[in-house]
């Protein structure tokens, strides 16, 4: 996964969420609170498929 890449995901609940591919953090569903991704040492492991690269 590149660097600085909004992905926009889709959580298991439907909800579709724009998150930024590098963030340093964990990442949330507004809707359900489901995590989305987290950071894992140097990348950012994505839990929900990403529907689209922005
Ligand atoms: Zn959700």
């Amino acid at each position: 996964m590149g660097k600085s890449k909004f992905l926009r995901v889709k959580c298991k609940c439907g909800n579709e969420q724009i998150i930024f591919g590098n963030a340093t953090s964990a990442v949330k569903c507004l809707v359900c609170n489901t995590e989305l991704g987290r950071p894992t040492g140097s990348r950012f492991e994505l839990h929900a498929k990403a529907v689209q690269v922005l």
